[in-house]
């Protein structure tokens, strides 16, 4: 399963369900310092797609 969270500052995230909350977490550090959410939070911010957006 891959997912997708689009940011509110417009950066899309697509992830394997593995790597959503790390690469969000990596996200938030880099472009929103000081923000964080929970494992909750960001599960419920992005959208199940389907894996072949992944390019995989
Ligand atoms: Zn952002």
């Amino acid at each position: 399963m891959a997912f997708q969270l689009n940011c509110p500052c417009g950066t899309q995230i697509l992830s394997r369900d593995d790597d959503l909350l790390v690469d969000v977490r990596a996200h938030l550090a880099d472009a929103h310092p000081g923000r964080d959410y929970s494992d909750n939070e960001i599960r419920m911010l992005a959208a199940p797609v389907p894996d072949r957006l992944l390019g995989a």
